[in-house]
């Protein structure tokens, strides 16, 4: 079957060859992190989430703070099937969340995986944004959360770092399609179900972030946001850090804009530390 599980719609045969994600026919998992804190909290709860790092991704921005696994596709290689007697082998009752981490390029692997799983807890599809309609409907059979990145209005940047010129049309239509599909539904301040979409401010680009921001308020009803400022350069993209006046711009156009219902990252989160280990 030609793979068309992302915008880029490669149509590769993936039991034979590659797409741009270099993915084939089994799910590649980097790592498995038990009670991971790293999210909102409206996704980490008080238990934390089992959080799947799923290697190789289907955008590789070139500042992608995980770009040991995301620009590589290494790690333990599991059929859906395998995967799914994975999944069983944890007590997942003690975990606020079953959480996917860059999982758009194995969209088909994975609905095959949870074909069937009554999973206990709320599963987390945590994604770059960068999907289609198509993919978004079949996967809301067993995902409950959608947490997705909004990362550009500016299609120029989105090529320059993503190789993803069509990005901010792509992404508006899957935020709008998530969250139509997924209404916020809340359970002891934790999402059982609904749509968080995130923003990472880029130095030098607040224009970009407010395009971003117009965007959310034009497509979606009473958006859940979280804006984050955890920018650490691993890569070139740029020659600084943000600048505290740039993120308040953009913090002040989302107040200005109503968009006051979600999480507004501290500066002061953009430390090395704060950057998961791998
Ligand atoms: S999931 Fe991978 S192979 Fe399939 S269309 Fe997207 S980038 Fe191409």
């Amino acid at each position: 079957m030609k793979c068309s599980d992302c915008p880029r719609f490669c149509q590769v045969d993936r039991q034979k060859e590659k797409g741009f994600c270099l993915a084939q026919n089994k799910i590649v998992v980097s790592k498995i992190i038990e009670n991971f804190m790293w999210e909102e909290p409206c996704i980490t709860g008080e238990k934390g989430t089992l959080a799947i790092f799923l290697a190789g991704c289907n955008l590789r921005c070139s500042f992608c703070q995980n770009y040991k696994i995301s620009h590589q596709l290494v790690g333990d290689e599991f059929s859906p099937a395998q995967f799914r007697q994975k999944l069983e082998s944890f007590c997942l009752e003690n975990y606020s969340a079953l959480e996917l981490i860059t999982p758009t390029h194995f969209s088909s692997l994975l609905l095959q995986a949870f074909e069937g799983f009554d999973c206990p807890i709320p599963v987390v599809w945590n994604s770059g944004g960068y999907e289609n309609e198509q993919t978004i409907e079949k996967i809301a059979k067993f995902v409950d959360v959608f947490l997705p990145d909004f990362k550009y209005s500016d299609n120029t940047l989105a090529n320059k770092l993503s190789l993803a010129p069509n990005y901010f049309e792509v992404a508006t239509k899957a935020i709008s399609t998530m969250a139509r599909l997924k209404p916020n539904i809340w359970q002891n301040n934790k999402l059982k179900q609904g749509v968080l979409i995130r923003h990472l401010v880029l130095p030098q680009n607040v224009q970009n972030s407010i395009g971003v921001l117009n965007a959310i308020k034009k497509e979606v009803d009473r958006p859940l946001i979280s804006l984050m400022s955890q920018f650490i350069p691993f890569g070139k993209p740029f020659d600084r850090k943000l600048l505290p006046l740039e993120y308040k711009i953009v913090v002040s156009h989302a107040k200005k804009l109503g968009l006051n219902h979600g999480y507004i990252q501290d500066l002061e989160s953009a430390k090395s530390e704060f950057v998961p280990k791998f």
